[in-house]
């Protein structure tokens, strides 16, 4: 039987960076990215299935109601919730699995799966994250303000993690994820 794959959990402010960071470190065969399941609406150029699981509230009732969810949350409008039994059958297979997931649900992951690696990825400065929520233009002005406001008492949550790493540049924040997930 292989080792067991380790779980790593990648949190960080909405709009800090996480999903091109995880879009690349799956490119490296360490790792299996869990696919989350969200009651939210596509963005152009996201892919049902690839890049969420995009399900409607009755759906999602139905995940909760059968204990199908590791963990999931309510974020800016929206359910979100992480499948038990990919990243079970992933790490039982041995592969490294990387959770893209905001606080909260990073700290049910933590309660449940201790051994879990918590990173958190920090922005170079709350400004330059302002800017890239804003600019990524695909929310109302409402959610746009509801995301800032997250953001920022999202912040204050970096010294629960183990691991903090600061995102300015990917290439950097890669090379320390993979090595934590190999070390
Ligand atoms: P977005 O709507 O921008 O794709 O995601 C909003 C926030 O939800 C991001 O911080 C993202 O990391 C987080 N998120 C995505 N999937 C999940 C999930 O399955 N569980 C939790 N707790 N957060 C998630």
């Amino acid at each position: 039987m292989s080792k067991r794959g380790k779980l790593m959990v990648l949190s960080g402010p909405g709009g800090v960076g996480k999903s091109t960071i995880v879009s690349k470190l799956v490119d490296s065969p360490a790792f299996y990215f869990s696919v989350s399941a969200t009651t939210r609406a596509p963005r152009l150029g996201e892919v049902d299935g690839k890049s969420y699981h995009f399900i409607s509230d009755q759906a999602f009732d139905d995940l909760i109601s059968k204990d199908l969810l590791l963990e999931w949350v309510e974020f800016a409008g929206a359910r979100y919730g992480t499948m038990k039994a990919p990243v079970e059958e992933a790490l039982s297979k041995g592969s490294n699995v990387v959770l893209e997931i905001e606080i909260q649900g990073a700290r049910q992951v933590k309660a449940s799966m201790p051994e879990a690696i918590m990173v958190f990825l920090k922005p170079p400065s709350f400004a330059e994250l302002e800017s890239r929520i804003v600019s990524r233009g695909a929310d109302s002005p409402e959610r746009i303000a509801a995301r800032l406001d997250l953001a920022r008492s999202e912040m204050a949550a970096a010294s629960e993690f183990e691991y903090v790493l600061v995102n300015h540049r990917v290439e950097d924040v890669l090379d320390a994820l993979l090595s934590l997930a190999t070390s």
